[in-house]
């Protein structure tokens, strides 16, 4: 095996594996339809719409009643860490200081909302829908 290809087949973001799933919203057992209607997260209307079906391999992105409440787990999780990255940035220049940290973390957290609610949908689904290169 040449280095190239070695480096190739160990990339964690190379199609096929779960982050290429997470970070580019496809589908997770083709990898090549879009799990939302639009790629647009600041599409309002329709940032959190997705296909009933995969359009390429027919997965059922519902699966079930509630399936993505899962799906809050991980943004519970997003939340958190974005929160502790934004109190460490503010802590450097105002301390605890109350107001600063409140109005850092929703200035931060506001505008990613739906990038975290469409991202932690993709991880969730991705926990139990594998990947299969040759679905068909
Ligand atoms: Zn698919």
């Amino acid at each position: 095996m040449g280095l190239k290809q070695f480096f190739i087949q160990r990339n964690p973001f190379r199609k096929g594996t779960r982050t290429y799933s997470v970070l580019h919203l496809k589908c997770p057992q083709c990898q090549e339809a879009d799990l939302f209607l639009t790629k647009n997260p600041y599409d309002l209307k329709l940032f959190d719409k997705m296909p009933d079906r995969c359009p390429v391999c027919n997965e059922d992105f519902v699966r079930e009643t509630g399936f993505y409440w899962g799906a809050m787990m991980v943004s519970h999780a997003t939340s958190t860490v974005i929160a502790v990255i934004t109190h460490v940035i503010v802590h450097i220049f105002y301390g605890w200081a109350v107001l600063p940290n409140v109005f850092a973390f929703l200035g931060v957290f506001i505008p990613l909302i739906p990038v975290i609610f469409r991202s932690s949908r993709a991880v969730w689904i991705n926990i139990f829908v594998k990947y299969h290169s040759r679905w068909d």
